[in-house]
């Protein structure tokens, strides 16, 4: 299987309705600090560029806005595009080229385990703390508190429900895999 159908199974999306009119890169708000703009990520997959595209900022920059989505003309989904290079390069085992928004993925995925819900300080924390950053937002963090903006994170107890939606997502991804 081709780099381009692999994206275009994850996503859903037929990457050859693109005619390159550049909406999507015009309308993205990361678009000024992606090194491929969405409609060059768009290109560069039907190219099979799958080195190029796996390890690019844009698909670790993307915030998943939809904003694309809503603008191509050709009803293409560039947002989910996005979203399937993530998983593929994840899948893949290649080192995300802005490691900040991957560390920040793994805490939120880990934060719905324990908690059931998300805890926003908590996540934020977990990143700064790997990513070398916390001591500098420590005194920001403290603000906050104190005047109310961060809520103490919950008991560890509620994730329960997630946990079994996440390992069923896991097992059905695992079976699709086992099937290709
Ligand atoms: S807006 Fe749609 S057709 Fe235009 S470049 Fe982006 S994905 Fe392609
Ligand atoms: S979903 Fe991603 S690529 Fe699309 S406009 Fe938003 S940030 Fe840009």
């Amino acid at each position: 299987m081709t780099f381009r159908q692999q994206i275009e199974g994850l996503s859903g999306q037929n990457t050859n309705l693109c005619y390159q009119c550049s909406k999507c890169s015009a309308g993205c708000p990361m678009a000024e600090w992606m090194d491929l703009k969405p409609a060059q990520l768009m290109h560069s997959i039907r190219l099979d560029l799958e080195d190029r595209v796996l390890n690019s900022t844009a698909i670790w920059l993307c915030v998943d806005c939809e904003t694309c989505t809503s603008r191509c003309p050709q009803k293409v989904e560039p947002a989910a595009v996005m979203t399937a290079a993530r998983v593929l390069a994840t899948q893949k085992g290649v080192t995300p080229s802005v490691k900040e928004v991957s560390i920040y993925y793994r805490g939120f995925v880990d934060n719905m385990r324990l908690n059931g819900k998300i805890h926003d300080a908590s996540v934020a924390g977990i990143t700064q703390l790997l990513t070398g950053q916390l001591r500098d937002n420590l005194p920001l963090a403290w603000k906050l508190f104190i005047r109310g903006r961060v809520k103490p994170p919950p008991l560890p107890l509620g994730g329960g429900e997630f946990r079994r939606l996440y390992n069923s997502a896991l097992a059905i991804e695992k079976d699709r895999e086992e099937r290709r």
